[in-house]
């Protein structure tokens, strides 16, 4: 199985007790913004640049825990900003897990190292001879230094304080969007794809589990992609989720002010986002990407669907954020609701999304992103004869193998000068060896 038995059983009952009530509208994911702090500043993200006058701010803890409480998703994504800055985060996991939600932590990795070394701290004082045996692999593989094992064995800081322990209700899912200059280019940092490997090497040695998270630019080569995916297969990444990116009005606003680009050169296009994906069901079947085949259909163009935002709803300092996680509208407060009922209610969903090719809101146009129609394929909203079969075998069949071969993949294939799209280096090597 692609997603474990337990976790899929919790979704689907879930589900199911919904169709039987007759609910029309309900959450599958909460997106939970507990902040939109950021250490970094990726091209093409919305929300440093949306929220650029409240990086300050969090969400109490209490808000979160309710959030989810109140829309009952059972999935909670805990993203941003980067959500491993939020000062409460290891309670805020603790909260959702005794909630009995499946909790995604969307991060970009790069304190992913060191909330783990936490862990191993607390662990310590428990069963200091199991953490032995694993501060001597994580040392013999690079993964801490002497100075961090020695840390380590000296105990938690502050023993009260929860940490993000391994679970199989949770998952780090580490922001990447390319190979080492690609990824480091669009995140416009040098050094954050090397810190994402370790840290989901890390991950694997301790017993987490981790997935992956890519967003598809114009600028995106497939056949880098297509190698990363096997590069992480070979780390033994447990899934991944791929979408096409949204053009934020606010990324596109900061591109052309400070990078000097043309948004119409950094985004797709729906035809555009076709075309890059016409290989993406013969990737479901090789790569172990979570959901369901029929999104991967759309956006493959095979079928059509219509978005169903309402089941991922986001949200985030403000409030419920309407109508999407991607952009966000002048009704209500702001765009902003008190409540996720109140969200259901008065967003005129009818007036978003495309419809037989038609754009309902030109802001839709071009958008075809995991979180607006990815919801609409799982919940069965359009669904043509075949199509539970078909969830059925992509997501209770055999888990695609391991890519041993993916070990050979020229990861770390270059680095850009630290200043993303202003500047870059490419490198001569290809990211790929002929063997592969
Ligand atoms: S890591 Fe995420 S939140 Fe931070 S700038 Fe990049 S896309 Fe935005
Ligand atoms: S089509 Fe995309 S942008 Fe439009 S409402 Fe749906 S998710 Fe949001």
């Amino acid at each position: 199985m692609r997603f474990p038995l337990a976790l899929t059983a919790k979704i689907a009952a879930y589900i199911i007790k919904h169709k039987i009530r007759g609910t029309k509208k309900f959450a599958t994911v909460l997106q939970l913004e507990p902040l939109h702090t950021c250490n970094l500043t990726c091209t093409g993200c919305g929300r440093i640049r949306e929220y650029s006058t409240s990086l300050k701010d969090v969400l109490p803890l209490e808000d979160c825990l309710s959030a989810a409480a109140e829309c009952d998703a059972p999935m909670v994504s805990i993203c941003g900003g980067e959500p491993l800055i939020y000062p409460q985060i290891e309670a805020l996991v603790q909260g959702l897990l005794t909630q009995k939600r499946i909790v995604y932590i969307c991060t970009n990795a790069m304190f992913m190292r060191k909330k783990m070394r936490e862990y191993l701290a607390s662990r310590f004082s428990k069963n200091p001879a199991e953490v032995e045996a694993k501060l001597q692999v994580l040392q013999s593989e690079e993964l801490i230094t002497a100075k961090d094992a020695d840390e380590i064995r000296k105990g938690p800081k502050d023993a009260a304080k929860p940490v993000i322990a391994p679970t199989r209700w949770m998952y780090w899912n580490v922001h990447l969007d390319g190979l080492e200059r690609t990824h480091d280019l669009i995140v416009e940092r040098e050094g954050v794809f090397k810190e994402a490997v370790l840290a989901m090497r890390m991950a694997k040695i301790l017993g987490y589990q981790v997935a992956t998270n890519t967003t598809v630019y114009k600028e995106t080569e497939m056949d880098e992609l297509e190698a990363m995916f096997k590069y992480l297969s070979s780390l033994g990444v447990d899934g991944h989720t791929i979408s096409p990116g949204y053009e934020y009005d606010a990324a596109k606003k900061d591109m052309i002010k400070r990078l000097n680009i043309e948004p119409e050169n950094f985004f797709l296009t729906r035809k555009m986002t076709i075309e890059k994906f016409s290989q993406i069901e013969e990737w479901g079947r090789k790569f172990t990407f979570f959901g369901t085949p029929i999104y991967l259909e759309f956006l493959a163009g095979k079928r059509d669907l219509t978005c169903s935002a309402w089941a991922i709803p986001t949200r985030n300092i403000r409030g419920w954020k309407a109508p999407c996680y991607l952009m966000t509208d002048t009704i209500g407060s702001a765009g902003h609701y008190g409540s996720y009922a109140e969200l259901l209610e008065k967003v005129k969903w009818e007036n978003y999304g495309v419809v037989n090719g038609v754009a309902k809101d030109v802001r839709c146009e071009n958008c075809m992103v995991h979180c607006g129609y990815e919801p609409t394929a799982s919940l069965g909203l359009q669904a043509k004869p075949g199509d539970t079969w078909k969830n059925i075998r992509f997501n209770f069949g055999a888990k695609p193998k391991p890519i041993d071969e993916g070990r050979e993949v020229h990861a770390h294939n270059g680095v850009t000068s630290g200043n993303g799209h202003l500047s870059g280096q490419k490198s001569t090597e290809p990211a790929t060896p002929a063997t592969v």
